[in-house]
């Protein structure tokens, strides 16, 4: 008879697909049990911390910081890496259901939303998405090429994400070298002609989804003038109703931060961002690229907290040359697991997936935004990882006992592939040398931008190139 499951004799084999912050803080929260828990995280790049690494803007190095809390759970007992292993592509979800009790999908939201407008797909469109994983080095964006050539950009979307684009846009390459930033977009973003910035929402100023430092941050650039036109600051009866929950502190302040900009006058600084709200795009217009976006005034109906944007037919037109979509990631399905194209989610209750007749698939399980959508900072990770631990945990006595190989029993199946699994020893070289590379440009790092240099750091270089 199998001895019970979560024992030294019979430890619980749990493989976390991702190796962001919900994937680390759902390792954590095995790790730290109480129970025998082995833990493989598995992600598909070389390089783990998923958005930490990719999606936080280079010049908020704080955020980074994150990751060393993740290199303290990566040292806890019992966690192993198997990075540059791709699910769904390396290896079957049913092949890791073969070799672990339990699956923790943390693999995020990588794609994104679309606007669904004629012209969207015009040269010089592109998703935040994109930009901002190109600016970061990730090598499935290292390809991509930026026309900064154009006077006028565009942003959609009034979230933190859209704030990011605008800095990078914004600021001059010299306040953006000493960061992590990629070479290769540094070098574009020094050419860039880029003067002028619309920070577009289809909504008013108090349903903005800034953070309030985040929007702060953006009326405190040295080489860009931030303009608020004050008429756009008469809100309706039931924003200021909104304004005046408690709960609802954060776009309070928002307000509060744009009265002060709409206040303030312009300092002659070389670049000029200026917020607009109640617009949303209708069409982009061009022949073969970008030359014009139509916008259609908006007006707010819906009881406080309900307000959806409505067109009131009334249109201008914008020349621009540059336009970014920044309304919102979505997850990618993975063979294997059930998929909310909807919502860009694995459908889950309690954290754990269910299939379309809303039956419980035993022993996969989901945390963080592939779970619940793209929302929250960092840390609100860290509360629903747990969380969904809490049910894994929690279904045990139920989980089939049978001892499971985990990464032993992965390992054939990789040889067979040729697969070179990343373990974190070999992660510790492959961000030794990145480290090594920055110091000479000041730079913490110097980001591997391919997937064949990050490789090419281990076996003495002589490891094939996939
Ligand atoms: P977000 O906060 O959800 O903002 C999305 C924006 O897109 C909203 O303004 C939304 O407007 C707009 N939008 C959605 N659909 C639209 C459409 N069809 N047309 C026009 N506008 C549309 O998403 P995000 O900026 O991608 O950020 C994702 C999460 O990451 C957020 O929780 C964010 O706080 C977090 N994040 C944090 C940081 C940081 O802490 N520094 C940095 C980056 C990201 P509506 O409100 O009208 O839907």
């Amino acid at each position: 008879m199998d001895a019970f499951l979560g024992t030294e004799r019979n430890p619980l084999q749990v493989a976390v697909v991702g190796s962001g912050p919900s994937g680390f803080y759902a390792a954590e929260a095995l790790l730290k049990s109480g129970q025998a828990v082995r833990v493989d995280m598995i992600e598909r790049l070389p390089a783990p911390y998923g958005l930490v690494r990719y999606g936080v803007a280079p010049d908020h190095p704080k955020l980074k910081e994150a990751i060393l809390a993740y290199q303290v759970i990566a040292q806890l007992p019992h966690f192993s890496l198997l990075a540059n292993v791709n699910v769904g592509r390396d290896i079957e979800v049913d092949e890791l259901r073969a070799h672990y009790h339990a699956i923790v999908f943390a693999c995020g939201a990588e794609a994104d939303r679309r606007l669904g407008v004629p012209g969207e797909d015009l040269a010089g469109s592109h998703t935040a998405t994109e930009f901002v994983a190109w600016y970061n080095g990730h090598p499935d964006y290292r390809e991509r090429s930026f026309d900064l050539s154009a006077e006028v950009a565009v942003v959609i979307g009034q979230g933190n994400v859209a704030a990011d684009v605008c800095r990078i846009l914004a600021k001059s390459v010299d306040e953006l070298r000493a960061t992590d930033i990629a070479q290769h977009a540094l070098d574009a973003l020094a050419a860039s002609r880029v003067r002028e910035i619309h920070l577009i929402g289809r909504r008013g100023p108090a349903q903005a989804k800034f953070t309030n430092k985040e929007l702060k941050e953006l009326g405190e650039l040295a080489c860009c003038d931030t303009q608020v036109d004050p008429r756009d600051l008469a809100l309706n009866a039931e924003s200021l109703a909104e304004l005046q929950s408690k709960a609802n502190y954060i776009s309070a302040k928002n307000v509060e931060i744009l009265r002060d900009l709409a206040a303030r006058a312009l300092g002659g600084r070389p670049r000029r961002l200026l917020f607009r709200f109640l617009e949303s795009p209708l069409e982009l217009v061009g022949a073969g690229r970008l030359e014009e976006l139509v916008l259609v005034r908006n007006r707010l109906e819906g009881s406080p907290f309900q307000q959806s944007a409505h067109s009131t037919g009334e249109t201008a037109r914008l020349r621009c040359g540059l336009l970014f979509r920044s309304i919102g990631y979505a997850g990618v399905p993975i063979p294997g697991c059930p998929f909310d194209a909807r919502q860009g989610i694995f459908p889950t209750r309690d954290g754990r997936l269910v299939d379309a007749t809303d039956a419980v698939i035993p022993g996969l399980y989901a945390a963080g935004w592939i779970k619940r959508g793209p929302s929250g900072i960092i840390g609100t990770n860290r509360a629903d990882s747990v969380a969904t631990v809490k049910s894994l945990l929690a279904d045990v006595p139920s989980l089939p006992s049978g001892a499971k190989a985990g990464s032993a029993g992965l390992a054939p199946l990789l040889a067979q592939r040729a697969v070179r699994a990343v373990s974190l020893d070999d992660w510790r070289v492959i961000d030794a040398h990145e480290v090594a590379r920055g110091e000479p440009l000041g730079k913490p790092r110097e980001k591997f931008t391919r997937v064949a240099e990050m490789l090419g750091c281990l076996d003495g270089g002589a490891v094939s190139q996939r």
